[in-house]
C-alpha cells in the first residue's frame, strides 16, 4: 500500500459519516502523490497523518433566550486546525447545515488557503446551526453574546482570530467583539471584520469578491486575453457576490445573474448592484423583488430549476464566479456552462464546485482557479487587519486594496508555477494544493514534532 493509501484507509476508520470533509481531504490530498514521489520527508515525518488531524476541536452549547422569553439552544463549534504559520485564522459560519462536517472541511481548506497568501496565519473555522434569517435583531445580538460567552476563553489577538463567514457580517462580529471586550476587558484585534469606525480595515468587506476577480485577472492574462465585454454568471447574493459583481463591472465585464437560496435573477443588462445592496443588506428580500425596479429581468425560483442542477448555470457565459456555497455547482452543471463556451470559473465560495465537475474543468482545459487561492483575499485582508490593530494604525482604502492586489497576484504566480514544476501547467488545483501543504508541511517539520 502506498503512504497514501495508508493514510486515506486510516482516515476513513476515523472519520465515517463525514461527506463534506471526507471530499475536502481526498481532493487536497490526491493531488499530493507527486510530491510524495519526489520527496520522502514529509512520509518520514508524518506529516499526513498529523495534518489531517486536528490540533484541537471545541464543541458548546450556545443557550439565549429568543423575543418571546423563551430559552433555546443550538450548538456552537470551534476548530484550532494547525498553527504551523501563525495564530490560528479563519470564520465563523451561522447555518442550520453546520455540523462536524462542515466545520472541518472548512477548517481543513482553511490551512491552506491560509498557507497561500503568504502570510503568519495558522487554519481554523468555527459556526453554530443557528439560522439568522428568520431571528430578531435582538435575538441575532443575544446568540452572538451567548456564543462568546463559551469562545472568548479560547480564542485572543496572538491565539485565535476569528471573522465572518456565511451568517455572519459586521453586524455580528460588533456584537461578538462587544462581548469579549466586556468578559476580558481587552480591546484588541481577537476578531477582523470589524466596522472600521472601532477597528475595522477598510477594504475588508470588498476583499473576497474583489480578490476572486484579480485573481480571475491573472488567469486570463496568463492567456492573453482580458474583462472587457465578457458576460459573467455569479453565484449568490451576500459579500462575496455583491463585491465580485462589483469588481467586474468596473473592469468592464458584465455579470448578468445573482442568486440566493430561493431562486435566481437573470438580468441581460448587467445585475444593478444598488437594487441588489438594497434588497440583501438590510431586510434579507426576496430577489423576486428585483423585478419591480428592473422588469426586463427574469426571476427563477429553484422549483423550476433543472433536475438536479443549478439554474445559474444554464445561464450562456464566458467566465464564472461560483459565490455562494459548497457543492452548489455539480457535473451536469460543469457540462452545461461547458457546453454554452465558458472557458474561466473563479471561485469566490469555499469548495463550490463538486469533484466530478472540477475533473470536467481540468479536462476541458478551461482556467479554473480553485476556492483556496480564489477567496484567498478575504482571509488575507484580515490578516492586514491584524497588522494595522497590532500597529495600532489605519491605512487608507487604496493601501489596503493594492496589497490585496499583490497578494492575489502572488498566489497566482505560486499556483502557477508550482503546477509547472510538477508537468501539469494548466492545474491549479494540483498547484495550489502542493504549495499550500509544502509551507505548512516544512513549517511543522522545523517546530518539532506536535
Ligand atoms: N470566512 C472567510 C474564508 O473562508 C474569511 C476568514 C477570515 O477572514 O478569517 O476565508
Amino acid at each position: 500500500m502506498s503512504y497514501l493509501d495508508n493514510v486515506f484507509s486510516h482516515f476513513h476508520q476515523h472519520n465515517p459519516h463525514q461527506p463534506e470533509f471526507t471530499q475536502a481531504v481526498h481532493e487536497v490530498l490526491e493531488t499530493l502523490a507527486p510530491l510524495f514521489e519526489r520527496e520522502s520527508k514529509y512520509e518520514e515525518h508524518s506529516i499526513l497523518e498529523r495534518i489531517i488531524e486536528p490540533e484541537r476541536q471545541i464543541v458548546f452549547r450556545v443557550a439565549w433566550t429568543d423575543d418571546t422569553g423563551k430559552v433555546r439552544v443550538n450548538r456552537g463549534f470551534r476548530i484550532q486546525y494547525n498553527s504551523a504559520l501563525g495564530p490560528y485564522k479563519g470564520g465563523i459560519r451561522f447555518h442550520p447545515t453546520v455540523s462536524p462536517s462542515v466545520i472541518k472541511f472548512l477548517g481543513f481548506e482553511q490551512i491552506f488557503k491560509n498557507a497561500l497568501t503568504g502570510l503568519s496565519i495558522g487554519g481554523a473555522k468555527g459556526g453554530a446551526d443557528f439560522d439568522p434569517k428568520d431571528k430578531s435583531p435582538g435575538e441575532v445580538m443575544r446568540f452572538c453574546q451567548a456564543y462568546i460567552t463559551e469562545l472568548y476563553r479560547h480564542i485572543g489577538a496572538t491565539v485565535d482570530v476569528p471573522a465572518g463567514d456565511i451568517g455572519v457580517g459586521s453586524r455580528e462580529i460588533g456584537y461578538m467583539f462587544g462581548q469579549y471586550k466586556r468578559i476580558t476587558g481587552r480591546y484588541e484585534g481577537v476578531l477582523t471584520g470589524k466596522r472600521p469606525l472601532w477597528g475595522g480595515s477598510l477594504a475588508r468587506t470588498e476583499a473576497t469578491g474583489y480578490g476572486c476577480v484579480y485573481f480571475a485577472q491573472h488567469m486570463l492574462k496568463a492567456r492573453n486575453r482580458d474583462m472587457e465585454g465578457r458576460i459573467c454568471v455569479v453565484s449568490g447574493a451576500g459579500n462575496v457576490a455583491i463585491y465580485t459583481i462589483e469588481k467586474l463591472q468596473q473592469l468592464g465585464a458584465i455579470p448578468v445573474t445573482c442568486s440566493d437560496s430561493r431562486g435566481f435573477i437573470y438580468d441581460k443588462h448587467g445585475i444593478n448592484l444598488q437594487t441588489l445592496q438594497s434588497l440583501k443588506e438590510g431586510a434579507n428580500e426576496s430577489l423576486e423583488l428585483y423585478l419591480k425596479y428592473h422588469p426586463d429581468a427574469v426571476y427563477t425560483p429553484v422549483s423550476d430549476y433543472p433536475d438536479g442542477q443549478n439554474g445559474v448555470w444554464s445561464v450562456p457565459c464566458d467566465l464564472a464566479f461560483p459565490c455562494a456555497t459548497q457543492n452548489e455547482l455539480n457535473a451536469k452543471d460543469a457540462q452545461t456552462l461547458l457546453a454554452n463556451g465558458c472557458f474561466l470559473v473563479s471561485e469566490g465560495a469555499n469548495m463550490p464546485s463538486t469533484p466530478e465537475a472540477v475533473e470536467l474543468f481540468l479536462n476541458a482545459k478551461i482556467l479554473y482557479g480553485p476556492g483556496k487561492a480564489a477567496n484567498a483575499g478575504g482571509v488575507a485582508t484580515s490578516q492586514l487587519e491584524m497588522a494595522q490593530n497590532a500597529s495600532m494604525q489605519q491605512w487608507s482604502f487604496e493601501q489596503v486594496d493594492s496589497r490585496l492586489k499583490l497578494i492575489m497576484e502572488n498566489i497566482y504566480r505560486q499556483c502557477a508555477h508550482t503546477a509547472e514544476e510538477f508537468g501539469e501547467p494548466n492545474n491549479l488545483v494540483l498547484g495550489a494544493n502542493i504549495a499550500g501543504f509544502r509551507r505548512v508541511a516544512d513549517a511543522m517539520i522545523e517546530q518539532g514534532v506536535y
